[in-house]
């Protein structure tokens, strides 16, 4: 079974703190938001919240509760049948709380809920239509579940007025069973991915791929180019952190220099944007990246 490895210095770095993290820190408490920046206390936030070269502050909102349909073995979000029913509010309140934040870019994102008949897309588009009523100016990711392949639900996201779909494949085709929850697979999230770009050219898309479950060169190579068929945009690549004790292990730690190298490979298979590197996450800089390239 071994022993857990040794976490490596390169994951006990300080992150520095940009200058808006301060400011969004200070305004948030009487708006009832709940960040998964601060809930699940990720490095980033200094960096995500602060802004960089760019100055565009980047936080992540869950939608639809704390309590997943889904039991992935990598994520420690808890688990139910039946969660507590949606709060038909949400989408207005979220919207507007979030519009009086001072963000730049927004990542909404969710638990499954695969017990409501359209895995609360109209939840999210209607989040995400509201937003843009309220502030035109935020842009706005949606980091959506896979609604089990229903491509309607998809459509409703994608059309929402969104920027950027995203939805994450989470490791390589060979992991998927180890990884995600039976429920979910590779060629499902492709599907998601494909639609999206396919009923609105103008949105892009982008998926996350962990690193550190036990995957091979050749798979991370072979997942990349399914990636780019599927006509995917932007790609993030981290380490794989184990949550508590019960749930998977790392079986490496991947080194910067690998990361690096996978960032090289990504940029010259066309991605419009690759991050990769052991602290980064799905949302990490998500603002910072989407206004460089968009800029250059
Ligand atoms: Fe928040 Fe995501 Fe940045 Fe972490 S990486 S601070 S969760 S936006
Ligand atoms: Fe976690 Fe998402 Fe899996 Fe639910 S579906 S257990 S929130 S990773």
């Amino acid at each position: 079974k071994g022993e857990r490895l040794r976490l490596p210095p390169w994951l006990k770095t300080e992150i520095p703190i940009g200058k808006n993290y301060n400011k969004l820190k200070n305004t948030l408490r009487d708006l009832n938001l709940h960040t998964v920046c601060e809930e699940a206390r990720c490095p980033n936030i200094g960096e995500c919240w602060g802004g960089g070269e760019y100055s565009t502050a980047t936080a992540t909102i869950m939608l639809m509760g704390d309590t997943c349909t889904r039991g992935c073995r990598f994520c420690s979000v808890k688990t139910a049948r039946r969660p507590p029913p949606l709060d038909p509010d949400e989408p207005y309140n979220t919207a507007k709380a979030i519009a009086a934040w001072g963000l730049d870019y927004v990542v909404l994102t969710s638990v499954d809920r695969d017990d409501i008949a359209d895995g609360g897309a109209e939840h999210f588009a209607k989040t995400v239509s509201t937003l843009k009523e309220k502030e035109p100016r935020i842009l706005v990711e949606c980091l959506t579940p896979d609604f089990r392949g229903d491509l309607a639900a998809v459509e409703k996201i994608a059309l929402s007025g969104l920027d950027v779909y995203a939805h994450n494949v989470e490791t390589v085709r060979e992991l998927q069973r180890h990884v995600r929850d039976p429920r979910a697979n590779f060629d499902q999230s492709l599907s998601v991915l494909r639609h999206a770009k396919r009923v609105k050219s103008t949105v892009l898309t982008k998926t996350s791929i962990m690193l550190g479950l036990g995957e091979t060169d050749q798979q991370i190579q072979d997942t990349l180019t399914e990636l780019r068929e599927a006509k995917v945009d932007c790609l993030t690549l981290g380490q794989y952190m184990q949550p508590t004790k019960r749930h998977l292990k790392v079986k490496e730690y991947v080194t910067p220099e690998k990361f690096a190298h996978w960032e090289k490979v990504g940029n010259d298979m066309g991605f419009v944007y690759t991050a990769s590197g052991p602290l980064v996450r799905s949302s990490y800089k998500a603002g910072e990246f989407f206004l460089k390239n968009l800029l250059e």
